[in-house]
Protein backbone atom coordinates (compact mmCIF):
# COMPACT_ATOMS: atom_id res chain seq x y z
CA UNK A 1 0.00 0.00 0.00
CA UNK A 2 1.26 3.70 -1.04
CA UNK A 3 1.97 5.68 2.46
CA UNK A 4 2.10 8.86 3.05
CA UNK A 5 3.40 11.48 5.20
CA UNK A 6 0.91 14.00 6.56
CA UNK A 7 1.83 17.01 8.82
CA UNK A 8 -1.04 19.06 10.80
CA UNK A 9 0.67 22.77 11.80
CA UNK A 10 -1.40 25.66 13.43
CA UNK A 11 -1.87 27.95 16.65
CA UNK A 12 -2.84 26.80 19.76
CA UNK A 13 -6.14 24.46 20.23
CA UNK A 14 -7.21 24.79 16.81
CA UNK A 15 -8.12 21.48 17.37
CA UNK A 16 -5.60 19.88 15.37
CA UNK A 17 -4.62 16.79 17.63
CA UNK A 18 -8.44 15.77 17.59
CA UNK A 19 -8.88 15.96 13.63
CA UNK A 20 -5.54 14.23 13.02
CA UNK A 21 -5.79 11.59 15.62
CA UNK A 22 -9.32 10.89 13.51
CA UNK A 23 -7.62 10.45 10.07
CA UNK A 24 -4.54 8.42 11.59
CA UNK A 25 -7.27 5.64 12.93
CA UNK A 26 -9.20 5.75 9.34
CA UNK A 27 -6.10 5.43 7.22
CA UNK A 28 -4.45 2.88 10.00
CA UNK A 29 -1.43 5.24 9.98
CA UNK A 30 0.73 6.67 13.38
CA UNK A 31 -0.29 9.53 15.20
CA UNK A 32 2.35 11.43 16.90
CA UNK A 33 1.04 14.36 18.79
CA UNK A 34 4.38 16.87 19.26
CA UNK A 35 2.72 18.95 21.31
CA UNK A 36 2.63 16.09 24.37
CA UNK A 37 6.73 16.00 23.25
CA UNK A 38 7.31 19.33 24.41
CA UNK A 39 4.66 19.34 27.26
CA UNK A 40 6.19 16.00 29.00
CA UNK A 41 9.97 18.15 28.99
CA UNK A 42 7.98 21.06 30.72
CA UNK A 43 6.48 18.90 33.38
CA UNK A 44 9.61 17.75 34.00
CA UNK A 45 11.08 20.93 34.09
CA UNK A 46 8.62 22.34 36.44
CA UNK A 47 8.73 18.97 38.74
CA UNK A 48 12.97 19.72 39.36
CA UNK A 49 12.42 23.15 39.95
CA UNK A 50 14.17 24.46 36.55
CA UNK A 51 11.23 26.52 35.72
CA UNK A 52 9.23 28.88 37.69
CA UNK A 53 7.67 31.89 38.69
CA UNK A 54 10.70 33.31 39.12
CA UNK A 55 13.10 30.59 38.15
CA UNK A 56 14.45 29.68 34.67
CA UNK A 57 17.43 27.51 34.71
CA UNK A 58 17.82 26.98 31.24
CA UNK A 59 21.20 25.37 31.42
CA UNK A 60 20.46 23.39 33.91
CA UNK A 61 17.05 21.44 31.63
CA UNK A 62 19.47 21.57 28.97
CA UNK A 63 22.26 19.49 30.98
CA UNK A 64 19.12 17.00 32.03
CA UNK A 65 17.95 16.24 28.23
CA UNK A 66 20.28 13.07 28.36
CA UNK A 67 18.13 11.71 31.04
CA UNK A 68 14.45 12.42 29.66
CA UNK A 69 13.22 9.26 27.75
CA UNK A 70 9.82 9.68 26.02
CA UNK A 71 7.90 6.85 24.12
CA UNK A 72 4.41 6.91 23.26
CA UNK A 73 2.67 3.88 24.03
CA UNK A 74 -0.72 3.15 21.98
CA UNK A 75 -3.43 2.40 24.50
CA UNK A 76 -6.63 0.41 23.45
CA UNK A 77 -8.89 1.16 25.21
CA UNK A 78 -8.78 5.18 24.21
CA UNK A 79 -7.80 3.97 20.49
CA UNK A 80 -4.08 6.26 20.69
CA UNK A 81 -0.74 6.44 22.10
CA UNK A 82 -0.33 7.78 25.48
CA UNK A 83 2.84 9.92 26.34
CA UNK A 84 5.54 8.22 28.90
CA UNK A 85 7.99 10.44 30.79
CA UNK A 86 10.80 8.33 31.92
CA UNK A 87 8.35 5.30 31.90
CA UNK A 88 5.79 6.86 33.77
CA UNK A 89 2.14 8.23 31.78
CA UNK A 90 2.24 11.81 32.10
CA UNK A 91 -1.07 12.22 29.36
CA UNK A 92 -2.79 14.06 32.14
CA UNK A 93 -0.66 16.01 33.60
CA UNK A 94 0.74 17.74 30.66
CA UNK A 95 -2.77 19.10 29.71
CA UNK A 96 -2.84 21.55 32.94
CA UNK A 97 -2.88 25.02 32.55
CA UNK A 98 0.42 25.35 34.57
CA UNK A 99 2.48 23.34 31.80
CA UNK A 100 0.68 25.37 29.39
CA UNK A 101 1.58 28.15 30.76
CA UNK A 102 5.19 27.25 30.45
CA UNK A 103 5.40 25.07 27.62
CA UNK A 104 6.54 27.54 24.38
CA UNK A 105 9.17 29.36 26.85
CA UNK A 106 10.81 25.35 27.20
CA UNK A 107 9.83 24.91 23.18
CA UNK A 108 12.40 27.85 22.44
CA UNK A 109 15.12 26.40 23.86
CA UNK A 110 17.25 25.05 20.74
CA UNK A 111 18.55 22.36 22.07
CA UNK A 112 15.19 20.65 23.27
CA UNK A 113 14.19 21.42 19.80
CA UNK A 114 17.31 19.68 18.21
CA UNK A 115 16.48 16.66 20.60
CA UNK A 116 12.17 16.34 19.60
CA UNK A 117 13.23 17.00 16.25
CA UNK A 118 15.59 13.95 16.21
CA UNK A 119 13.21 11.93 17.69
CA UNK A 120 9.94 13.01 15.12
CA UNK A 121 12.08 12.27 12.06
CA UNK A 122 12.90 8.97 13.27
CA UNK A 123 9.17 8.24 14.08
CA UNK A 124 7.95 9.05 11.00
CA UNK A 125 10.34 7.82 8.33
CA UNK A 126 8.11 4.71 7.29
CA UNK A 127 5.36 7.37 6.43
CA UNK A 128 2.06 6.14 7.08
CA UNK A 129 2.31 9.03 9.48
CA UNK A 130 -0.20 11.88 11.12
CA UNK A 131 1.70 14.09 13.05
CA UNK A 132 0.99 17.84 14.55
CA UNK A 133 2.84 20.46 15.79
CA UNK A 134 4.27 24.06 15.01
CA UNK A 135 7.09 23.07 12.32
CA UNK A 136 6.24 19.68 11.26
CA UNK A 137 5.95 21.14 7.53
CA UNK A 138 8.41 23.61 7.58
CA UNK A 139 10.85 21.60 9.56
CA UNK A 140 10.08 17.99 10.60
CA UNK A 141 9.35 16.97 7.37
CA UNK A 142 9.34 19.62 4.74
CA UNK A 143 9.08 16.93 2.13
CA UNK A 144 5.75 15.65 3.67
CA UNK A 145 3.43 14.96 1.05
CA UNK A 146 0.33 16.65 2.96
CA UNK A 147 0.84 19.43 5.18
CA UNK A 148 -2.13 21.27 6.52
CA UNK A 149 -2.49 24.87 8.34
CA UNK A 150 -5.08 25.39 10.57
CA UNK A 151 -6.20 28.27 11.90
CA UNK A 152 -9.73 29.57 13.96
CA UNK A 153 -10.20 32.73 15.43
CA UNK A 154 -8.30 33.37 18.93
CA UNK A 155 -12.13 33.22 20.66
CA UNK A 156 -13.22 30.00 18.72
CA UNK A 157 -9.78 28.33 20.60
CA UNK A 158 -9.84 30.25 23.72
CA UNK A 159 -13.32 28.78 24.50
CA UNK A 160 -12.44 25.37 22.66
CA UNK A 161 -9.44 25.02 25.52
CA UNK A 162 -11.56 26.54 28.18
CA UNK A 163 -14.44 23.49 27.55
CA UNK A 164 -11.70 21.32 27.46
CA UNK A 165 -9.99 22.09 30.99
CA UNK A 166 -13.73 22.57 32.80
CA UNK A 167 -14.43 19.23 31.65
CA UNK A 168 -11.30 17.80 33.05
CA UNK A 169 -12.18 18.97 36.33
CA UNK A 170 -9.93 22.52 36.27
CA UNK A 171 -10.77 25.62 37.41
CA UNK A 172 -9.57 28.31 35.62
CA UNK A 173 -11.61 31.26 34.43
CA UNK A 174 -11.99 31.66 30.01
CA UNK A 175 -9.28 35.02 30.80
CA UNK A 176 -7.03 32.59 32.10
CA UNK A 177 -7.39 30.65 28.93
CA UNK A 178 -7.63 33.62 26.78
CA UNK A 179 -4.22 34.73 27.46
CA UNK A 180 -2.68 31.64 27.70
CA UNK A 181 -3.74 31.20 24.17
CA UNK A 182 -3.10 34.31 22.78
CA UNK A 183 0.32 34.20 24.61
CA UNK A 184 1.50 31.12 23.25
CA UNK A 185 0.74 32.13 19.60
CA UNK A 186 3.27 34.97 20.15
CA UNK A 187 5.78 33.29 21.50
CA UNK A 188 5.66 30.29 18.97
CA UNK A 189 5.42 33.02 15.91
CA UNK A 190 8.32 34.97 17.22
CA UNK A 191 11.17 32.71 18.76
CA UNK A 192 14.53 32.48 16.86
CA UNK A 193 14.42 28.29 16.15
CA UNK A 194 11.96 27.17 14.32
CA UNK A 195 9.26 29.96 14.20
CA UNK A 196 5.42 28.86 13.47
CA UNK A 197 5.09 29.22 9.99
CA UNK A 198 2.55 28.16 7.34
CA UNK A 199 4.58 26.12 4.63
CA UNK A 200 4.64 27.81 1.43
CA UNK A 201 2.93 24.33 -0.11
CA UNK A 202 0.85 23.81 2.78
CA UNK A 203 -3.80 24.10 2.76
CA UNK A 204 -4.57 26.92 4.96
CA UNK A 205 -7.32 25.52 6.55
CA UNK A 206 -9.68 27.36 8.69
CA UNK A 207 -12.33 25.55 11.19
CA UNK A 208 -13.91 28.71 13.16
CA UNK A 209 -17.24 27.35 11.81
CA UNK A 210 -16.57 23.96 10.92
CA UNK A 211 -17.98 20.63 13.30
CA UNK A 212 -15.69 17.61 13.66
CA UNK A 213 -16.69 15.43 10.77
CA UNK A 214 -16.68 18.42 8.35
CA UNK A 215 -13.03 18.99 9.17
CA UNK A 216 -12.46 15.02 9.27
CA UNK A 217 -14.25 14.79 5.91
CA UNK A 218 -12.38 17.51 4.43
CA UNK A 219 -9.13 16.82 5.41
CA UNK A 220 -10.08 12.87 4.79
CA UNK A 221 -10.50 13.12 1.07
CA UNK A 222 -7.52 15.28 0.70
CA UNK A 223 -5.54 12.27 1.77
CA UNK A 224 -6.89 9.70 -0.25
CA UNK A 225 -6.99 11.93 -3.27
CA UNK A 226 -3.00 12.01 -2.57
CA UNK A 227 -3.02 8.64 -1.57
CA UNK A 228 -4.44 7.58 -5.46
CA UNK A 229 -1.89 10.21 -6.80
CA UNK A 230 1.40 8.82 -5.23
CA UNK A 231 -0.11 5.22 -6.43
CA UNK A 232 -0.20 6.33 -10.08
CA UNK A 233 3.85 8.12 -9.93
CA UNK A 234 4.65 4.60 -7.84
O1 LIG B 1 0.02 21.31 20.46
P1 LIG B 1 0.07 21.85 21.87
O2 LIG B 1 -0.77 23.06 22.08
O3 LIG B 1 -0.15 20.81 22.91
O4 LIG B 1 1.61 22.31 22.02
C1 LIG B 1 2.09 22.89 23.20
C2 LIG B 1 3.24 23.82 22.89
O5 LIG B 1 4.38 23.07 22.46
C3 LIG B 1 3.02 24.86 21.80
O6 LIG B 1 2.38 26.03 22.29
C4 LIG B 1 4.44 25.15 21.34
O7 LIG B 1 5.07 26.08 22.20
C5 LIG B 1 5.15 23.82 21.52
N1 LIG B 1 5.28 23.06 20.28
C6 LIG B 1 6.31 23.40 19.42
N2 LIG B 1 6.54 22.65 18.31
C7 LIG B 1 5.75 21.59 18.02
C8 LIG B 1 4.67 21.24 18.87
C9 LIG B 1 4.44 22.02 19.99
O8 LIG B 1 7.04 24.35 19.66
N3 LIG B 1 6.01 20.86 16.94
Amino acid sequence: MCKITIAIDGYSSTGKSTVAKHLAKDLGYVYVDTGAMYRAVTLYALRMGYFGESEKNVAALVADLPKINLKFVFNESVGYSEIYLNDENVEKEIRTLQVSAYVSPVAEIQAVRVKLVEMQQEMGKEKGIVMDGRDIGTVVFPDADMKVFMTASTQARATRRYRELLDRGEEVTYQEVLENVESRDYIDSNREFSPLRKAADAIEFDNSDLGLQDQFERLHGYALRLIEERKKFK
